[in-house]
């Protein structure tokens, strides 16, 4: 459970367990969560290319939706979340990232309610089939009839890990209707991609983020299913230190920093990439549903303060460990 990677040192590290760690609202946060009221778009500059310079980059956070539930989705950002500046369909999402020099996507769907999984399954299958520099995850609504059966149909069809999203789909992580999904995926060696941050909370989901997540409940999953491949979104918004902690202590968790070093959301403005473990994190955009500029966390990345190696496994290398993309499936 410990770091093993040689060259890196843990900061300060008061665990070994986050149990009695008091869960606080980050700094900012506001009362009722980071959508108590909608956000503005920022009209920030968008670059033509992956900024110069850069290694590499594997975007291992794009939303590859049909278009009837992407309309769905964005009428409830537009209304609750904030304006999407890239309204285009999910073809065209991969095309748009690809042409401007991303060399590899991971694309996620999530269902939120039962029966639809084998779909949006089929759906980003389909895309992924179509490009090498595509990986596709699969979902399924946690507790519906047959889950494991789902995912299994999905990982022959090729999609290559799990994506969960607490707020959507009202579950939190150490919830026992997941154990049969992490075991399959432990055994498989798939990642479980999960949303468990408490953050961006909206009055408007149908539970309440801050009852179903905490740093904790991830830690409990990290012990008990030690050889799963988790990932954490967005930094674990907005438990940004507790996150980080656990980072330096489990082997088998991973954060990828979607819109969480963007300076966008609210109360969330990340301590510093240098203070991460670097083997361990992975470079997201959330395209194509930002209110900003798609290269704009690019630009942060590259002026972090990384060295060449640690920038390079951030941006790249660490994801294609993680969902096994090969040499050839980078452009
Ligand atoms: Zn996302």
């Amino acid at each position: 459970m410990r770091k093993t990677e040689p060259g890196w040192e843990p900061a300060e590290l008061p665990l070994p367990c986050l149990a009695d760690y008091v869960a606080e609202r980050g700094p900012g946060t506001p009362e009722g969560g980071m959508l108590a009221r909608r956000l503005e778009g920022l009209d920030d500059e968008q670059g033509a290319r992956v900024p110069e310079g850069l290694p590499p980059v594997v975007d291992a956070h794009v939303h590859l939706f049909p278009d009837q539930v992407t309309d769905r989705l964005w009428a409830w950002f537009e209304e609750h979340g904030w304006p999407i500046r890239y309204r285009m369909s999910a073809p065209r999402v991969v095309e748009f990232l690809l042409s401007r020099g991303v060399s590899h996507v991971v694309g996620l769907v999530y269902a939120h309610r039962a029966g639809m999984a084998d779909a949006l399954n089929a759906y980003v299958a389909a895309i992924a089939g179509k490009d090498p520099r595509v990986t596709g995850l699969a979902t399924v609504l946690p507790g519906e009839e047959g889950a494991t059966t789902i995912l299994e149909a999905g990982f022959d069809m090729g999609l290559r890990g799990v994506k969960f999203h607490a707020h959507v789909q009202c579950v939190a992580a150490d919830d026992a209707r997941l154990d049969d999904v992490y075991a399959l995926c432990s055994e498989r060696g798939l990642p479980v991609v999960f949303h468990a941050g408490r953050e961006p909370k909206s009055p408007a989901y149908r539970c309440d983020p801050w009852q179903l997540c905490s740093a904790d409940r991830v830690e409990r999953v990290l012990r008990r299913f030690p050889t799963l491949k988790l990932v954490v979104p967005h930094l674990g918004a907005d438990e940004l230190s507790a996150y980080r902690m656990l980072l330096g202590h489990y082997d088998n968790l991973w954060l990828d920093t979607t819109m969480a070093i963007a300076g966008y959301l609210p109360g969330a403005d990340a301590e510093p990439l240098t203070s991460y473990r670097p083997e361990r994190l992975i470079y997201g955009s959330d395209f194509p549903n930002l209110p900003y500029a798609w290269d704009r966390e690019l630009g942060i990345a590259r002026d972090a303060g990384l060295d060449e190696q640690a920038l390079t496994a951030f941006l790249g290398g660490n994801a294609r460990a993680l969902f096994g993309i090969a040499e050839q499936q980078v452009a």
